[in-house]
């Protein structure tokens, strides 16, 4: 049994499907890497795991427990089991780093605020921001906000980390810092869950690559069989545009 198992999801904005009867699945500790065109539904994936779009059919199974998208517990239970990093970081413009990841886990989980102070001051530390806990976001670089994001992600701690392609708003001299802290995490043993066009990085980090299309999962594999020995046209069209 997989650590996450997507068993057939179905999934839209509207009544249409955008997600086609989707199966994947990731055991503990891997990084499990998506792509596909722009539109093929990468994001729309990820929302659906994390309760922003309630599946129309299909199940969801993370470490044996299966969560209902219809049940309110069950979603608390999905929410609390992912955490979603953003291209775009949104973080808290009026609020130093520090606060911007004390202020998840502080409204979710209610611990005490010197533990959760604590705890965000050692996650802002792990992504290389150890010397920036007081500084606004203003004062940060695009690399630097978004590795507040991940740590405002980690602080939740989460069983799956995803991350929807939160290099490509950054300069690309800012790229490298983020995909080293991506690349820790990963060393880490955070299971994630990772959309990227960084190709070269998602072949080093990822040990199953899940090619989407219009909704579905064309193909799905080890990273050197899907780049390397593509077995459809699709997918062959695919690395062809963007190796
Ligand atoms: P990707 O992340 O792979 O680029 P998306 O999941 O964002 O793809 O989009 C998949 C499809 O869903 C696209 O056809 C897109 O137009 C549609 N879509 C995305 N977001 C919305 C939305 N908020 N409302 C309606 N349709 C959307
Ligand atoms: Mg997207």
């Amino acid at each position: 049994m997989a650590y996450l198992t997507v068993d057939g999801i179905s999934a839209g904005y509207t009544k249409l499907d955008v997600l086609k009867n989707v199966h994947l699945s990731i055991e503990k500790g891997e990084i499990a890497a998506l792509i596909g065109p722009s539109g093929s539904g990468k994001s729309t994936l990820l929302r659906t795991l994390v309760g922003l779009l309630r599946p129309h059919t299909g199940g969801v199974e993370i470490d044996g427990h299966s969560i209902d998208y219809g049940d309110r517990d069950s979603l608390r239970q999905a929410r609390d089991r992912f955490a979603i990093v953003f291209q775009q970081y949104n973080l808290f413009q009026n609020m130093t780093a520090l606060r911007n990841v004390t202020i998840a886990p502080d409204i979710v989980k209610k611990r005490a605020r010197k533990d959760v102070e604590a705890l965000a001051a050692e996650l802002l530390d792990k992504v290389g921001l150890g010397n920036k806990l007081g500084a606004y976001p203003d004062e940060l670089s695009g690399g630097q906000q978004q590795r507040v994001a991940i740590a405002r992600a980690l602080a939740l701690k989460p069983d799956i980390l995803l991350l929807d392609e939160v290099t490509s708003a950054l300069d690309p001299e800012l790229v490298t810092e983020v995909l080293d802290t991506i690349r820790l995490l990963a060393d880490e043993g955070m299971t994630m869950l990772i959309v990227s066009h960084e190709m070269a990085f998602v072949r080093e980090v990822a040990s199953r690559v899940v090619f989407m299309d219009q909704g579905s999962v064309v193909e799905a594999g080890p990273a050197s069989q899907v780049f390397d020995a593509p077995k459809t046209d699709r997918l062959r069209d695919f690395t062809a545009k963007i190796l």
